[in-house]
């Protein structure tokens, strides 16, 4: 029988991927390769916008990329040596048609097609002054008042219509933009969402990760620099730092979590930075056990990192179904409990007699490890230990990783002890956040962390306009990215 429990009741979310191209023969089909390397950021729709040097393409669905953009009439509908690209998945709960990007206008100064990573902290303020003002909204997407404040700026040219715009906006954007003066990337000043450039012959990508440069054989040339916005038309490549300096803090949960493993962030392989977490966890918290045993896919590089620094055999003592999506984005709680049946399943034959420690990234609502926990317990473990590749996710992030309202944040609402008790572990710990830091080549500097942690110790790099008159968990988001 399926049972409720106090945690899971939240829809949680997750992020979006942005692709973009200029100067390829038929960019729209390298875009839908792109996006489908950033399938794990994003599976409830996406779309492509291209254009063709005088008039702009575009597609949008709900689903995977290769339900929609592996058809060849798709593709060949959307023309051109330029396209952008967006996989996502909603933060709101609405899932209408209307809302997935790239979103597209036709304005005073030309076609204007935006495709948005991360999420803005005062979309809200924005939308009511701009609403005020006249703006009409088609979409509840908080990147819609990207659109209307470059519609509105006063300024002339396109790119500086742009600048201006983005000089209002608060939180994390890394933005792909096709307009008249070309393929537009930018990065918001702290960069707390990742971007890439690449290169494939004459052509310049950007994209979300690596890893999507890596699937249409693309070289990657360097990050997007926080702050950074670059300008790609036929003339060739032009940055520029519009935004005042300020310190880098890009996100940490995309080492943890977000990004595929065969990915490059900031210079380091995920794998690697991920094997490194598992190890200093396993020096952090040691634990007795005769195998370490993945949360998989999620908890598989920790784990083999656990395994090699504690001496402990990995096995693979959790099968995971490859045909079932991320439980976390099953849409009613009673599928999201089957899923996590559907997706997991016991090696029993390994499992039983034997004491074991569990390695998972992270614990959101602790509807995972408790479920597993049991399963471990049911196909007979003598002991069954929890160990986390990241500190208690104790404060919902505003910034584009979706995290439920801190009211259904396991952690923000009991303390390890609790939580052990609650999942049914032998044990339980979690890295500590100086651990994190190290594992990623850092000592954290608690006066000016030198990324966004705020899951971990609520310091929010930025403000959050929206939320100042109400506490955050209060609220809901509107948000798309
Ligand atoms: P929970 O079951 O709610 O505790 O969620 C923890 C599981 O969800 C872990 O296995 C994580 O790999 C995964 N996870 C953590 N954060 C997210 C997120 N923002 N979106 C999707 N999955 C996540």
């Amino acid at each position: 029988m399926l049972t409720t429990h106090p945690f899971d009741d939240d829809k949680l979310k997750e992020e979006c991927g942005v692709f973009g191209v200029w100067g390829a023969e038929q960019a729209s089909s390298l875009v839908a390769l792109g996006l489908h390397a950033l399938q794990h950021r994003g599976q409830e729709a996406a779309g492509v916008v291209s254009f063709d040097g005088t008039n702009y393409h575009q597609y949008r669905a709900m689903g995977h990329v290769g339900g929609t953009f592996d058809k060849p009439k798709v593709i060949r509908k959307l023309a051109g040596p330029a396209g952008i690209g967006h996989v996502r998945y909603s933060t709101t709960g609405e899932t209408a048609l209307r809302n997935v990007q790239p979103l597209y206008a036709d304005l005073a100064m030309g076609g204007f097609a935006l495709a948005h990573n991360g999420n803005l902290s005062n979309a809200m303020t924005l939308r009511s002054e701009l609403n005020r003002r006249g703006s009409i909204f088609q979409s509840t997407s908080d990147t819609e008042v990207i659109i209307h404040l470059v519609a509105t700026s006063q300024k002339e040219k396109p790119v500086d219509r742009l600048t201006d715009a983005l000089r209002h906006v608060e939180g994390a954007y890394s933005l792909v933009c096709l307009m008249p003066e070309g393929l537009v990337a930018c990065r918001d000043p702290l960069g707390i969402r990742p971007l890439v450039m690449g290169k494939l012959g004459e052509a310049t990508i950007f994209a979300s990760e690596s890893v999507a440069f890596d699937v249409i054989g693309a070289t990657f040339i360097r990050e997007v620099d926080p702050g950074e916005m670059i300008v790609v038309n036929d003339e060739g490549l032009r940055s520029f730092r519009p935004f005042e300096p300020a310190r880098p803090r890009p996100c940490i949960f995309e080492h943890v979590y977000f990004s595929r493993p065969d990915s490059i962030i900031e210079g380091t392989s995920v794998y690697e930075t991920r094997k490194a977490i598992g190890a200093e966890l396993a020096r952090e918290a040691p634990c007795n056990a005769d195998f370490v045993v993945p949360i998989p896919d999620s908890g598989v590089p920790a784990a083999i990192g656990f395994s090699q620094a504690a001496h402990i055999p990995f096995e693979l003592g959790i099968i995971r179904s490859h045909y079932v999506g991320r439980t976390f984005i099953q849409p009613t709680q009673d599928v999201r409990h089957l899923g996590v049946k559907l997706k997991h399943n016991a090696n029993s034959a390994l499992i039983a007699g034997k004491s074991v420690v569990l390695v998972d990234d992270s614990v959101v609502r602790g509807t995972t490890s408790l479920r597993l926990v049991q399963m471990m317990r049911d196909a007979g473990a003598r002991e069954v230990h929890m160990r986390i590749a990241s500190p208690p996710t104790r404060h919902s992030c505003f910034y584009g990783v979706d995290t439920p309202k801190r009211s259904k944040l396991i952690a923000a609402q009991m303390g390890i002890e609790g939580m052990r008790d609650y999942i049914k572990a032998d044990s339980l710990a979690f890295i500590t956040l100086d651990g994190l830091y190290r594992a990623l080549g850092d000592e954290r500097d608690s006066q000016a962390p030198q990324r966004c942690d705020a899951c971990f110790s609520g310091d929010y790099p930025t403000h959050l306009t929206d939320f100042e008159n109400e506490p955050p968990e209060q609220l809901s988001l509107v948000s798309n990215t």
